[in-house]
């Protein structure tokens, strides 16, 4: 086995059972280690501690797989991992209206770089390390043979692969080509997904839980949903008895995504689509004097960097005081950011300082986070990112 050896003082975290070294807490290394090779990582005392990949490319240079020196990273390794994470899901799965949700959440199953959606009968795999570059036919594999779908499909298109020094990688990997679009099921409501060209790998998994929040609140509501995408809140919004619904993005393919599964579920109301920047058309609406009773505001990732923070403040300030201002009195925001960087705590601040702002004394209903097949493991926090609030505004 190929050894690492810390520096003095680096294994606090390692016995803390966070899963990141960074090459910074790296003394010596054996000669020979390829890239993406396991390794076996001691303390300066020379005492075992843990074993993982090796990336000398990635600042994270080694991710932690296992701390039982007792067990070798094979393929019953993985399967292993694997049957975990799908049982973990099978526990959760109370509700047989939902064919879709995240089968693999990385770190937070012991998977460091992996993420695994499932799509119907169909797998979508995004591989974001080296490490999991190296095993990714095996998992394809193994995944076929365990959950018995139809095909694993590959997206890692996610810019994170270039800090390991990896391209872009689409395509098949194992059985047949998903259909485009594939027809999902998520709390009965019927989504169709382009898992070839949809953002991450097709849809907002994430967001499940607090589509069913907007539903409950819908009745009757002329609703604005802001960064619709392909009209999951709507969807939602539309079977709670949404009046009219008014979707937003700058994307033409998401919007018209969006009208298909608003026919695909044969719902009553009203929707219409305006496609642009948000910031520009919140503007033009709260000009033209536009009032909404719900509103939801799920922009993308703001923050991808520590540098990122205050001009990510100053925009998530900017659309909450926008959605604020479109708010009749007694509506409400349902407002997120799926920033890991943006913390709850200052997303809470955020926008309390929009509802000074603009003069609107609001409540917290509901706390929002990421679905619990994406789950946070607590010697992981960096795997907690989804965060919202339901607020009623006066
Ligand atoms: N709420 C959605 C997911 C939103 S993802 C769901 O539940 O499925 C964020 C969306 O914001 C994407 O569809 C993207 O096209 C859109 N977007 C990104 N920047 C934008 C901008 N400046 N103005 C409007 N839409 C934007």
């Amino acid at each position: 086995m190929l050894r690492i050896w810390l520096a003095s003082g680096k294994e606090k975290s390692i016995h803390n059972r966070h899963p990141w070294i960074y090459s910074g807490a790296i003394a010596r290394r054996e000669e020979g280690i390829v890239p993406g090779a396991i390794v076996d990582v001691y303390d300066s005392s020379d005492r075992w501690l843990a074993r993982g990949y090796y990336n000398p490319h990635s600042q994270i240079t080694i991710r932690l797989l296992t701390w039982d020196e007792t067990e070798p990273v094979d393929r019953a390794f993985w399967e292993h991992r694997l049957r975990r994470a799908c049982e973990r899901r099978e526990a959760l799965r109370c509700d047989p209206a939902t064919n879709t949700y995240r089968l693999v959440h990385a770190e937070s199953d012991g998977l460091p770089g992996l993420i695994v959606d499932r799509y119907a009968d169909w797998l979508v795999l995004q591989s974001l390390t080296l490490g999991i570059e190296q095993w990714k036919p095996t998992l394809a594999k193994l995944l076929m043979e365990i959950t018995g779908c139809k095909g694993v499909y590959e997206r890692s298109d996610a810019d994170v692969r270039s800090h390991e020094g990896l391209r872009f990688a689409n395509g098949l990997l194992t059985g047949g080509q998903p259909p485009a679009p594939v027809r999902v099921v998520e709390h009965g409501h019927t989504f169709a997904v382009d898992v070839y060209h949809g953002h991450k790998t097709g849809f907002y998994l994430d967001q499940r839980e607090s589509r069913k929040v907007i539903e409950q609140h819908s009745a009757d509501a002329q609703v604005l949903n802001v960064f619709s995408y392909t009209g999951g809140f709507t969807v939602y919004a539309l079977a709670g008895g949404a009046r009219v619904v008014t979707n937003v993005d700058s994307s033409s393919d998401a919007l018209r995504l969006a009208e298909t599964n608003i026919v695909l579920n044969e719902l009553a109301g009203t929707v219409s689509s305006l496609e642009g920047d948000a910031f520009q058309v919140l503007r033009r609406l709260r000009d033209d004097g536009m009032r909404y009773d719900v509103i939801i505001l799920d922009p993308p990732k703001f923050a991808f960097s520590r540098a990122q923070l205050i001009s990510a403040s100053r925009g998530y300030k900017d659309i909450n005081m926008l959605g604020m201002q479109l708010l009749r009195s007694g509506g409400l925001l349902a407002t997120f950011s799926c920033s890991g960087l943006v913390s709850e705590d200052l997303f809470q601040k955020i926008v309390f300082g929009a509802s000074i702002d603009t003069g609107r004394e609001a409540r917290i209903l509901q706390r929002f986070a990421q679905g619990s097949d994406h789950p946070v493991l607590l010697s992981f926090p960096e795997s907690a990112y989804l965060k919202g609030f339901l607020l009623r505004l006066e």
